[in-house]
């Protein structure tokens, strides 16, 4: 009897120096938490992302801004539904230059 009390007494302390040890275990939840807020800012991020919508001047198409096909022409900045338009806009800006 007194030999398995030793041994509870005995792995009672392990576990209690185990316990203790478990220190550096809450030091592994701080920077899980970290984590989190890291994620939470990227979260932030894309939900305060605004969605723009421009004009196409060729079809009179609004697209998202993301979508559209940005061209700079004569010094204008101007976005095209597809690249299709974008060359008929480019064409006819050509023509005005030589007319
Ligand atoms: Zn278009």
């Amino acid at each position: 009897m007194m030999g398995t009390l030793g041994y509870l007494i005995f792995f009672g302390i392990v576990f209690w120096i185990m316990h203790r040890g478990g220190g550096c275990c809450g030091g592994d939840h701080g920077s899980n938490s970290t984590k989190q807020n890291n994620q939470g800012e990227e979260n932030k991020k894309s939900a305060s992302e605004i969605i723009e919508m421009v004009c196409d001047p060729v079809c009179g198409l609004h697209i998202k801004k993301s979508n559209a096909i940005p061209r700079t022409i004569k010094g204008g900045k101007y976005y095209f539904c597809s690249a299709e338009c974008a060359n008929d806009f480019i064409e006819d800006s050509a023509q005005i230059i030589i007319n």
